[in-house]
């Protein structure tokens, strides 16, 4: 319910350098009040009987002023003039509202940490990337809203947002001079933010974001770009962050049917959604012709996410399309993704290493080729000492546990399989490579599903209720 007599806060941003600003408390929330005030410049006084470890260390390296006692009226009245700003900062609720009614009274801004109601002012939760900030309030009344939402900005603000604002602050001169159409320039500008100029300037490469820059100031058509991009194993909380800022910025998604509908939903919401995926004897659409609409989007001036499960470079068949667009000089990032092995390892507590059995981790393809044969390193595969994971192995499972016992495994050798790991309906089925097979035609395990074969899988922990 919105009440609308209820007072709304005013967003403001104040210069801090140099101001003289009261801190009453000594404790942890002071010393959280103090840090921020500290790196804005400011010159902090603190009234506190005692100081916590941290706030006693800006008092002996003079970093504050500190008046020991405790914050009686006395003080307060003889300390607040020529104060700018006063925080009431102790774990005493009555205390800050003493201090905030003397402020109130000599027209100083107050706050009353974590207490709206005799507050003037209250500083919002930010999010900060250099010259860029991002406030976030809910007017004092949920604080852990506030950090919550904060996260969740701080998750889609990309690292180097800050450097790319000073690129753009020392730029607009030149983009004014060379275009001085307000609208054309803000088109420049938004080509420019959602293209490799954007990402080269937030990593510091200011010649590669000015020749981007440029390019776009001296063309009429936009230019495109593959992004390749890793969507983890299947629970969206598993995207990079760097993932999701490209589902947000792409003007089309090529995916797989491996990719689960959650992660879709990232996706910006007027993206094309374009579906290549392959099932094994069901080709959707053929690697060269995936490679070849890659190419064709790039060139017709499309930011184009090819979004793969797990990560683009394991099993994905990454490489072959990196190479199609290199041979047609398409600019392309690519963005690593939590393997499957990885993903669900952790989801089933199935550790990959372990210092008593496993000192080293191998990745297969269980996959057959068209004859049906599998062709695998077998000596290397059955060996005592590691872990061996093996994807797209569930049709030739009963063969891959037979080839693995003739190598010299036993029947008694740990495996395990995990059915779409880390989704809600994960299922982990653990035996041995003697009965993995029969359990895994009774479970009527189907794809996506990891096999695990080593002692590790005697090491499965699950975490208690
Ligand atoms: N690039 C992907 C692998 C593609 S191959 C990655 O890095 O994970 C596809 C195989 O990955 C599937 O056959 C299956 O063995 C495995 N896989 C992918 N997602 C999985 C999941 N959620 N649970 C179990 N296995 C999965």
């Amino acid at each position: 319910m919105t009440n609308s007599s209820e007072p709304a806060w005013f967003p403001i941003a104040l210069r801090l350098d140099n101001v003289r600003v009261l801190v009453v408390g000594g404790g942890m929330i002071a010393a959280n009040k103090v840090r921020l005030l500290l790196a804005h410049h400011a010159r902090v006084d603190v009234i506190a009987a005692r100081l916590d470890e941290e706030m006693r260390a800006w008092q002996e390296d003079g970093t504050i002023t500190h008046i020991a006692t405790s914050a009686d009226e006395a003080t307060l009245r003889a300390t607040l003039p020529g104060c700018r700003l006063v925080y009431a900062a102790t774990d005493d609720r009555a205390v800050n509202r003493v201090v905030a009614g003397l402020a109130r009274a000599a027209n100083i801004p107050v706050c009353a940490v974590d207490d709206p109601q005799p507050s003037t002012f209250i500083t919002p939760a930010q999010v900060h990337r250099g010259l860029v900030r991002i406030a976030i309030s809910t007017g004092g009344a949920a604080p852990v809203l506030a950090r919550r939402l904060r996260e969740q900005v701080e998750s889609t603000i990309p690292e180097g947002t800050g450097t790319l604002a000073i690129f753009m602050q020392q730029q607009r001169e030149h983009v004014g001079t060379a275009c001085p159409d307000i609208s054309r320039r803000r088109q420049v500008w938004e080509t420019f933010l959602d293209g490799p100029g954007a990402q080269a300037a937030r990593t510091g490469d200011t010649a590669r974001a000015r020749a981007v820059l440029d390019d776009i100031l001296a063309s009429t058509t936009p230019r495109g770009e593959v992004w390749l991009v890793g969507a983890g194993p299947g629970d969206p909380d598993l995207l990079t962050l760097r993932a999701l800022h490209m589902m947000q910025n792409a003007d089309c998604v090529l995916y797989d049917q491996l990719l689960s509908p959650g992660l879709l939903d990232r996706v910006r919401r007027d993206a094309e959604l374009v579906f290549v995926g392959k099932r094994r004897n069901r080709h959707t659409m053929p690697q060269e012709e995936i490679n070849a609409e890659l190419v064709r989007r790039a060139q017709a001036g499309q930011r184009v996410l090819r979004l793969k499960g797990g990560d683009p470079f394991v099993f994905g068949r990454g490489g072959e399309e990196i190479e199609a667009l290199l041979e047609a000089a398409i600019p392309f990032q690519v963005v690593p993704g939590i393997t499957a092995a990885n993903g669900c390892a952790a989801y089933a507590g199935i550790p990959l290493t372990h210092r008593d059995c496993a000192q080293a981790c191998l990745f297969v393809t269980g996959h057959a080729r068209a004859d049906g044969t599998l062709h695998l390193p077998w000596d290397s595969m059955a060996r005592a000492g590691q872990t061996v994971v093996i994807y797209m192995g569930v049709s030739a499972l009963p063969a891959l546990c037979a080839r693995l016992m003739e190598h010299g495994l036993s029947p008694d050798w740990p495996a395990a399989i995990v059915e779409r790991g880390t989704r809600p309906d994960q299922r982990v089925i653990t035996g041995t490579l003697g009965t993995l097979a029969a359990q895994a035609s009774a479970a009527d395990v189907g794809s996506p599903a990891l096999i695990f074969v080593g002692e590790v899988v005697r090491h499965r922990v699950v975490s208690p209720a």
